[in-house]
């Protein structure tokens, strides 16, 4: 039998993935293994799901033929605009999935971790929609480096932690959420913001974005006549919106994936956050997948300019695809995705979010057929990053 890609009863992809939990939360971990399929596959979930995806979030989003860049990169070039959805990125497809699935399991208070803060955002946007509590965890640094995100949640409703532990960047606020979530296993959900953390998250998020490579499926068909690309280039900190973008072609082989990672000042230089070109497998924030770590198992910073991607740990899937070579993996270092940034704003009017910039830098390293179709997953929007951007460019 053909091996699969998805993810396996036990919760792995080969040999990452699982649900390292303390036991205090075994319980209501294995309680939304047990519940997530039945709930979500429902027609009620879907209906209501696909609902407000096309009413609130504004999906589908299109999907777009970008023809100046496509006759400088010598192939048929379409981006996938996640950055027109409502909040401005690709993670409220996961927030809005999530909070109907908590509601049905009887949550009634929400948390979750953010680093940029654009998950925060997306996630005190559903509560408020909802009308549920939502606390979000946020390092000290984040909190200060972000400040309009914090702004934006709290206007939402939310309230906001800063965590003071470790570096005080995205991977103490996963710690810190966890934490929370052990005093408060039966009333609390915590929404995940990518394809990390224990079985069954990564899987549960994956299926939320892939309405993202459902909708391509119409759209390709519509445009050009077949409904499967060439390529499919996205970009990739945890990884939901590449595996929301690759999911419904995982197994298809006529397709190539391509997936682009921050490699900050370079994946030679100890500022990186390139986990799949740097990392060694470890355990981290309850699953097993490549990690950033020291001989002893500590993890390092991870260093990039995109605070979405700025992570030391890279989603299992991924991890799998990878080191099967299912997937290529570059490297993206900061002037890289700059400069990506700024041609894709001149060439054809979108300002794309510094993460996103990565995936376009991708376009360089490669070398394309004239009737090659390519599609490119812009995940956000860069009104979030316009001060990064002049920063670098003086
Ligand atoms: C959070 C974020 C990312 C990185 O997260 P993934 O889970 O890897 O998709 C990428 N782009 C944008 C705009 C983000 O906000």
């Amino acid at each position: 039998m053909k091996e699969s890609f998805f993810v396996d009863e036990n919760g792995y992809y080969g040999e990452f993935g699982g649900a390292y939990v303390p036991e205090i939360l075994y319980k209501c971990v294995h309680d939304l293994q047990e519940a997530y399929l039945t709930i979500i596959e429902s027609r009620e979930f879907q209906e209501e799901y696909y609902q407000l995806l096309t009413d609130y979030v504004g999906r589908p989003s299109p999907l777009y033929y970008a023809s100046r860049m496509s006759e400088k990169y010598g192939c048929r070039l379409y981006l996938k605009r996640e950055d027109l959805n409502h909040t401005g990125a690709h993670k409220i497809n996961n927030t809005v999935g999530q909070i109907l699935l908590a509601k049905k399991m009887g949550k009634t208070r929400i948390i979750a971790e953010t680093g940029a803060g654009q998950h925060g955002v997306a996630t005190a946007t559903v509560c408020a929609l909802m009308g549920m509590e939502c606390e979000v965890f946020m390092g000290a640094t984040d909190v200060e480096r972000q400040h309009i995100n914090v702004e934006r949640m709290k206007m939402l409703g939310a309230k906001v932690h800063p965590v003071r532990t470790g570096n005080m960047t995205l991977s103490d606020a996963c710690s810190e959420a966890i934490r929370d979530w052990c005093c408060h296993p039966a009333d609390t959900f915590y929404i995940v913001g990518s394809t990390m953390g224990p079985h069954p998250y990564p899987d549960l998020v994956a299926r939320m974005q892939s309405v993202i490579s459902k909708e391509l499926k119409v759209q390709l068909t519509e445009k050009t006549g077949r409904d499967y690309p060439d390529y499919l280039i996205a970009c990739i900190g945890g990884g939901s919106n590449a595996a929301g973008t690759i999911y419904h072609y995982v197994d298809d082989e006529r397709v190539q994936i391509i997936l682009a990672e921050a490699g900050g000042h370079g994946i030679d230089t100890d500022y990186t956050a390139a986990t799949i070109h740097c990392g060694t497998p470890g355990i981290l924030h309850g699953a097993k997948m490549l990690v950033m770590q020291n001989d002893d198992g500590q993890i390092k910073e991870a260093f990039t300019i995109s605070a979405g991607l700025d992570y030391p740990g890279v989603g299992p899937m991924h991890c799998n695809m990878a080191i099967k070579k299912r997937s290529t993996v570059f490297a993206i270092n900061d002037d890289e995705a700059i400069r990506a940034g700024y041609e894709l704003t001149r060439m054809e009017g979108i300002i794309p979010a510094i993460e996103s910039a990565h995936a376009i830098a991708a376009l360089k390293k490669m070398t394309f057929k004239h009737d090659d179709i390519v599609v490119l997953t812009v995940s956000g929007r860069g009104d979030k990053d316009i001060e990064t951007y002049l920063k670098f460019n003086n």
